[in-house]
């Protein structure tokens, strides 16, 4: 008898952090980033990757949202690290890490955005 095994394996990953406005709430914050990757498996070893997405949480609302692939490369220029967050946390300018990333992009909305 021929017993073929084959199954799925999901693996999670924290990316980092990133500021961001959350399009649900509207309240800005540093959103964290989530990899989810799913392998399928043979005979429970992965074999390959067959899909990758990567997620946004809002700090505020708890809102998952799904990072575009367009999105992803331009998200992981911003990208903060834990060891980075970590360090502006014990240094006192974790502020300075939210106002930092607001200039550069500016909406047309309010000035005092
Ligand atoms: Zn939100």
């Amino acid at each position: 008898m021929f017993f073929f095994l084959a199954g799925s394996k999901d693996y999670h990953d924290r990316l980092g952090y990133v500021v961001t406005t959350c399009p649900e709430c509207s309240m800005r914050g540093l959103f964290t980033v989530e990899q989810e990757r799913k392998k399928f498996t043979l005979y429970l070893i992965p074999a390959f990757e067959y899909s990758r997405k990567q997620f946004m949480v809002c700090p505020y609302c708890r809102e998952v949202f799904e990072v575009a692939d367009e999105i992803k490369e331009e998200l992981a220029r911003k990208l903060i690290s834990q060891e980075e967050l970590t360090a502006a946390i014990r240094n006192g300018t974790a502020d300075k890490l939210l106002l930092k990333q607001t200039g550069k992009r500016k909406r047309l909305k309010g000035k005092n955005d």
